[in-house]
């Protein structure tokens, strides 16, 4: 590997040794081979030093999944500028709170941003580059240059969190974080065999886009659908090409998946889920279409997409461990060390409920411009990731919730998805969310809030029927209350400080 050229190095090393091989596809249609693709990601960099660009310069991805996003990606290590993925769903003024954040030189954004970032004014600070999507052209015709050498502990990646827990940080991952996380993942999430392409439809700005990088390292063909995002027939029509594919998909896109009316997938070998809580009955349910064609993984953008996982094999239907396993998020991945801390911060033994705590190659060197965060978050170098989770004696690591999710009701704790799995038993609930709100007499309340699907119904009796079936009585929430839809981000992930917050302003939660 050329180490000196960080992550673009696993380029380079794939398309130096099998130039001819398929690299990018639009669709059914391959559109670059690994030979093209190196020499499109060289032009892209000379062409963004032509424009003004040095390493350690921010260069914001504000675009759909398209081919060009390899090139750009590459082109920008190559030379040693920082790449800053941002979701296209994000509105163009939470973009222009990181284009600023991140003080970024330069934005590639799909043409039809246009008229969305002139309104805003929104272009990067001086030399002003602004590339509109696929116009990438006019980066093309600079003189070739040597890739930029770079030290392993350099910026690679920009990650701004989803915001879920507050404003959005920038979590900054190095070239060797980047290499590590490529590194680890044949052997932690697909050791039985990685797939020969991997299919895009999940957003390539999300942490799950940094798994083109071991994509990159085998030399798989990354197909990019030409919806651009995530179209349940399209999927379906792909995985009938395609062989040997391995996908991620968030949590709700494998339920739509299991819902809709696709084949099994011929083309598909590895379905990879993660990212949020998928609950178990949606994981036994995908399994029914799917088979064990499923893999878990657990990660933050703090330390992408690697802490613990669950592979294929290790959802073997049968094992008289399987349950546990689903509702787990699996063992700790190659290198990564976790301990289960106590509010002392002194380690708990197997089977108590603490924070976890990371300590691996893939975590990121803090936020960025936010030293009281990074103190909070990162100390004496292990990750405190905000989750709280128990081990079992088979080092199956499970997580119970976000740590400022836990509610605190006369004194103990609640966890919000352990009763949340259980009011997702009602077939007509599509979604729910269990908070704590203020209560005078216990601190706390638990509150449900869910939404049906169309056209069924589930009362409050019924709910509760089931909680007094599954969990203890103190867990049951004291309020259940139905919502058209429930708020969400970009990603999906359903906004508790949101709903929280309009609860309060309502009054229903009183
Ligand atoms: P913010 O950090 O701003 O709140 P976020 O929650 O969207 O944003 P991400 O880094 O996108 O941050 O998500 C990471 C979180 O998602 C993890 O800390 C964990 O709570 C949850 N998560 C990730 N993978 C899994 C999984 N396999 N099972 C359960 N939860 C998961």
């Amino acid at each position: 590997m050329h180490f000196n050229h960080g992550v673009f190095g696993l380029l380079w090393r794939t398309a130096t040794q099998r130039p001819q091989a398929p690299a990018v596809a639009l669709g059914e249609r391959v559109v670059a081979r690994y030979g093209d693709l190196l020499e499109r990601a060289l032009d892209v960099s000379a062409g963004l030093a032509r424009l003004g660009c040095r390493p350690g310069d921010r260069v914001v991805i504000f675009m759909k999944n398209q081919p060009e996003w390899l090139a750009l990606m590459f082109g920008c290590w190559a030379r040693g500028l920082v790449v800053v993925p941002v979701n296209v769903k994000l509105h163009a003024r939470e973009l222009a709170f990181i284009l600023d954040d991140c003080q970024a030189r330069a934005l590639f954004h799909d043409p039809g941003h246009q008229d969305a970032l002139d309104a805003l004014g929104l272009v990067p600070r001086t030399p002003g580059i602004a590339v509109g999507g696929a116009d990438y052209q006019r980066l093309l015709g600079a003189p070739p240059m040597a890739p930029e050498p770079v030290a392993p502990d350099a910026l690679a990646w920009l990650f701004y969190t989803s915001g879920t827990t507050g404003r959005p940080k920038g979590a900054m991952l190095s070239h060797a974080n980047l290499l590590a996380m490529a590194c680890a993942y044949a052997n932690d999430v697909e050791p039985e065999g990685m797939g020969r392409a991997i299919l895009h439809a999940a957003p390539m700005s999300h942490g799950s886009g940094l798994y083109i990088l071991p994509h990159v390292l085998h030399g798989s063909l990354h197909i990019c659908p030409e919806s651009r995002g995530f179209e349940v027939d399209e999927i379906d029509r792909l995985m009938a090409v395609h062989r040997g594919v391995s996908m991620f998909a968030a949590p709700t896109m494998v339920t739509r998946l299991t819902l809709s009316a696709v084949t099994d997938l011929p083309g598909l070998q590895t379905l990879v889920y993660g990212g949020g809580p998928m609950y178990v009955a949606d994981c036994v349910q995908a399994m029914d279409r799917f088979g064990e064609r499923l893999a878990q993984i657990y990660g933050q953008g703090e330390t992408p997409m690697t802490i613990s996982s669950l592979t294929r094999s290790q959802h073997e239907r049968g094992h008289p461990r399987l349950q546990a396993r689903l509702a787990s998020c699996g063992y700790a991945q190659t290198g990564v060390q976790i301990r289960i801390l106590d509010d002392r911060g002194e380690a708990l033994p197997v089977g108590e409920t603490g924070e976890i705590v990371v300590r691996a190659p893939t975590v990121m060197l803090g936020y960025w411009n936010l030293p009281d965060a990074t103190r909070k978050t990162l100390r004496d170098g292990w990750l405190y990731t905000g989750d709280v989770g128990a081990f079992d004696a088979d080092g199956l690591l499970t997580l119970k919730d976000r740590s400022k999710d836990v509610i605190i009701s006369g004194g103990t704790n609640i966890y919000p998805r352990e009763v949340e799995e259980v009011l997702l038993r009602h077939p007509a609930v599509r979604e729910v969310c269990v908070l704590g709100m203020p209560d005078a007499d216990w601190g706390e309340s638990v509150v449900a809030v869910y939404s049906c699907r169309d056209g069924e119904a589930a009362t409050a009796q019924e709910l509760d029927q089931l909680c007094i079936e599954h969990i203890a009585r103190f867990k049951r929430p004291k309020r259940y209350l139905q919502a058209a839809e429930l708020p969400k981000n970009a990603a999906g992930k359903i906004l508790k400080a949101q709903l929280r917050e309009q609860l309060a302003a309502s009054g229903q939660a009183d």
